[in-house]
């Protein structure tokens, strides 16, 4: 498993003066910030829209449902159930989205995309036998601030808890697992979690499970103590160095195979481009993730 490497800290400054704090942080910019300082600013900072995909927007609606059933009775949720989701799920989607009908050419492209949905449904009940799961929470909004003022913030897919008191995260993943190489950096998305609801209840969930539907596979994982405390670690020097960047307003582009995924392209300076302006007031409620339902990670390789 690799080690998630943090950027390197820009030159010494002063403290940090007008600049606002970010007021909290979340496993997805974290993520950003991790992988591309500037993917980070263009997204917390600038907030610049991203077009949605046929991806993400799958993802979305098998999140959606696989939440919805839980809804059902336990001896209903079969995947015939399920699969009638799927249509009153996307419904709902074009309700609050409409645009989201332009990703496709035709009826029978949207008719072949819920048919992709519905595979990647089939797939979740060869993982899992969901009448055999009673979830405490579902799309449960976790939120802590460290001692030091540090705010964490994320939304959780699903919590079980055992007869025995045990808790277990549950993430579902519309993606393929990933190679061994970038394990850690998946885990680092639960762990977060984790790390926040062992804070908030001061018991440490006992495990950590991606159920990844792209690929058939299940990743677990025990955390403990230590796990937890170098997490920790991890996200207040990360933390720290957001902290550097925005005072020094300071976000270099990081290319790498990530940039293919990347909906900026055209703005940043490694491929050509020349990022806006920078804000000259940034309201301390922009630095606060936004609640987006599915980061780009659920599903590109
Ligand atoms: S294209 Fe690559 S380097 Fe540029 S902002 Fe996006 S992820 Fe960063």
């Amino acid at each position: 498993m690799t080690a998630i490497e943090l950027p390197m800290p820009g030159p010494e400054v002063a403290e940090p003066s007008l600049e606002p704090r970010p007021w909290a942080l979340s496993p997805s910019r974290a993520g950003d910030f991790m992988t591309c300082p500037l993917l980070y600013r263009f997204r917390v900072i600038d907030r610049l829209p991203e077009p949605a995909s046929s991806a993400t927007t799958r993802g979305t609606l098998v999140h959606g449902v696989l939440e919805r059933l839980f809804d059902s009775p336990a001896y209903e949720r079969t995947l015939d159930r399920a699969a009638q989701l799927l249509e009153p799920e996307w419904q709902h989607l074009l309700d609050e989205r409409p645009e989201l009908l332009e990703l496709f050419d035709a009826d029978e492209a949207v008719t072949d995309w819920l048919a992709s949905a519905r595979r990647l449904l089939e797939t979740y009940f060869t993982l899992e036998d969901p009448t055999r799961v009673e979830p405490a929470e579902r799309e449960l909004l976790v939120e802590v601030a460290l001692d030091d003022g540090v705010r964490l913030r994320g939304f959780v897919d699903r919590v079980d808890v055992a007869p025995t008191g045990q808790t277990r995260i549950v993430d579902y993943k519309t993606g393929s697992s990933p190679s061994e190489l970038f394990e850690g950096k998946a885990l680092f998305q639960l762990k977060f979690y984790a790390l926040v609801m062992w804070r908030v209840s001061g018991t440490i969930p006992a495990m950590l499970q991606l159920l990844y539907l792209g690929d058939a596979q299940v990743l677990r994982y025990a955390p403990d103590e230590a796990d937890l405390l170098a997490t920790e670690r991890k996200v207040r020097a990360l933390w720290a160095a957001i902290e550097r960047a925005l005072a020094n307003r300071d976000f270099p582009p990081r290319p790498s195979r990530l940039c293919d995924w990347c909906a900026h392209q055209a703005l940043c300076p490694a491929f050509g481009g020349t990022p806006p302006a920078y804000p000259e007031a940034i309201a301390p409620a922009q630095l606060v993730p936004l609640d987006e339902p599915r980061p780009a990670d659920d599903v590109t390789p």
